[in-house]
């Protein structure tokens, strides 16, 4: 018998865990949206007392990061850092949608995150929190999440 509760969590009662998915909207070309809240929903509904979590941006030109969110100016130094890395209009791939910035700097950074569950909770430092960073928005972001029992 499976509780309603839990199917809707992506949790098959007793049984296995599967993904879970939610979006989230960015409102400019490049911006980072806090996620960690979503992500400890999605631990919690699951009732694992201990294991890890994996957190998967479902896209190629937006990932996730896990960064402090205190101070604003550091989510836009992380913007502004990568650009000088990576600056726009300069690659092949421009040609056919123009975005090549944003795939490189996705695929340098890596399109997700692994935390640890701890106590049922995520086991994050006192300045760490998840983001989702989009590179060439805006528009709607997938993110998938997947809790793993250990
Ligand atoms: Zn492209």
């Amino acid at each position: 018998m499976e509780h309603p509760e839990c199917l809707q969590a992506g949790h098959a009662h007793g049984e296995k865990l599967v993904p879970v998915t939610f979006t989230v909207r960015s409102t400019k070309k490049q911006e980072v949206l806090d996620i960690t809240q979503q992500v400890a929903e999605v631990v919690a509904a699951s009732a694992v007392p201990e294991g890890i979590v994996v957190v998967s941006a479902l896209h190629t030109t937006a990932v996730i990061i896990i960064n402090e969110n205190f101070d604003p100016n550091l989510n836009d130094d992380f913007l502004a850092a990568l650009s000088l890395l990576i600056p726009a209009g300069k690659w092949k791939h421009d040609v056919v949608d123009g975005n090549g910035a944003a795939h490189l700097k996705s695929a340098v950074v890596g399109s997700s995150q692994t935390v640890i569950i701890s106590q049922g909770k995520l086991l994050l430092g006192r300045w760490q929190n998840l983001m989702l960073v989009d590179f060439d928005g805006p528009r709607e972001r997938t993110v998938a999440v997947q809790v793993v029992k250990s």
